[in-house]
C-alpha cells in the first residue's frame, strides 16, 4: 500500500461513506456464478486471449510500453473487488481509440488510445473501468446466458471452453455490455482510480474528449474486429449522461480537481510513452 493511499485514508474518513453505499448496491460484486467457476472463467480468458491475438495485432514496437500498461493496472487491481485475480493488461497495435476487458482478468487498450489520452490519469480511468467489468463478473454472466440458449450445462474439458469462446467472439457476447453494466463499470472504475491514487476527475476529462472523437468507419479486418470488441463507443450509456453520474459521483466523495494528494500522471509519464510508440509506429497522436 503505498504513502498516499495511507495519506488519503486518513485524511478523507467520511468521504468512505457514500463509497460504501455504493459498494453495498453493486450485489453482482458479491456472488460467484453458479455456471461459470473462477477456475473456468480463468481457463476462458486464457482461451479469449489467444484466439484474439489472432485477430488483433499485440503492439510490439517497444517492451517498455506493454510494462507501462501492465504497471499502471497492477497498481490499480488491489483495490478492486477481485484483487486476488491474475490480471493481464495488453496493448493493441491499433489507431482506433478503444478498450476492452474479456473475462478472467484481460484487458485490452489500444495505441490510438494511449496516443489521445493527454495523462496517466486518463489511461487509469479507463484501466478501472475495465476492472469495473471483470470485478463484476458482467462478462461471465454475459457468457452463462449464452451457454445456457445453447444447451451448454458445463465447460468441462478444452474442446468446449474453446467452442464457447469461438462464439462469444462471434457474437461479441461476453465483450460488450448493458447500460446497467456500463453505469456500475463508470463507478466502479472511479472507485478503484481514486483509491489507487489517481484524480478521478481525469475521467471526466476522458469522457469529455471522447464526445468529441467520432467513432471511425471500420475498413480493415482488425478495425472491424474493435470496432465489435471495442466497448468505448459501443453500448455506453451517452457520454452526457455518463459526465454527470460520474461528476456527481465525484462531488460526493469530496474530490476536488486541485487535490494536492491525487496523481493527475503515472510515475512514468504518458508523453513519454506516446514517445515510443510514435517513434514505434510512425503515428502521432488525434488530438
Ligand atoms: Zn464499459
Amino acid at each position: 500500500m503505498s504513502g498516499t493511499t495511507r495519506a488519503w485514508d486518513m485524511k478523507r474518513p467520511f468521504a468512505l461513506l457514500p463509497v460504501l453505499a455504493t459498494l453495498v448496491a453493486c450485489a453482482s460484486l458479491e456472488r460467484e456464478s453458479w455456471l461459470i467457476s473462477e477456475e473456468d472463467e480463468v481457463a476462458l480468458g486464457e482461451e479469449f486471449h489467444r484466439q484474439l491475438l489472432k485477430e488483433m495485432p499485440e503492439f510490439t514496437g517497444d517492451a517498455s510500453v506493454q510494462a507501462w500498461l501492465s504497471d499502471l493496472g497492477q497498481s490499480i487491481v488491489p483495490y478492486s473487488h477481485r484483487p486476488g485475480l491474475a490480471y493481464h493488461f495488453t496493448v493493441v497495435d491499433a489507431p482506433e481509440v478503444n478498450a476492452f476487458a474479456v473475462p478472467g482478468g484481460y484487458v485490452y487498450v489500444t495505441t490510438g488510445l494511449l496516443m489521445t489520452a493527454r495523462d496517466g490519469a486518463e489511461v487509469a480511468g479507463v484501466l478501472a473501468h475495465e476492472i469495473g467489468h471483470i470485478a463484476a463478473r458482467h462478462g461471465v454472466r454475459a457468457l452463462e446466458t449464452m451457454m445456457i440458449a445453447q444447451g451448454i450445462g458445463s465447460l468441462v474439458g478444452d474442446e468446449t471452453i474453446s467452442e464457447v469462446v469461438t462464439t462469444a467472439i462471434q457474437i461479441g457476447t461476453g465483450l460488450t455490455f448493458s447500460q446497467d453494466q456500463e453505469r456500475e463499470a463508470d463507478s466502479l472504475g472511479t472507485q478503484y482510480a481514486w483509491r489507487a491514487g489517481y484524480n478521478p476527475w481525469a475521467i471526466v476529462r476522458f469522457f469529455n474528449l471522447l464526445h468529441t472523437l467520432e467513432p471511425s468507419e471500420p475498413e480493415d479486418p482488425v478495425s472491424k474486429v474493435l470496432s465489435e470488441l471495442g466497448e468505448l463507443f459501443s453500448t455506453h450509456p451517452p457520454t452526457t449522461e455518463r459526465i454527470e453520474n460520474v461528476s456527481r459521483q465525484i462531488r460526493e466523495m469530496g474530490v476536488g480537481e486541485d487535490d494536492p494528494s491525487l496523481r493527475w500522471d503515472t510515475p512514468r509519464p504518458l508523453s513519454e510513452v506516446q514517445s515510443l510508440i510514435a517513434a514505434a509506429t510512425g503515428r502521432g497522436g488525434t488530438r
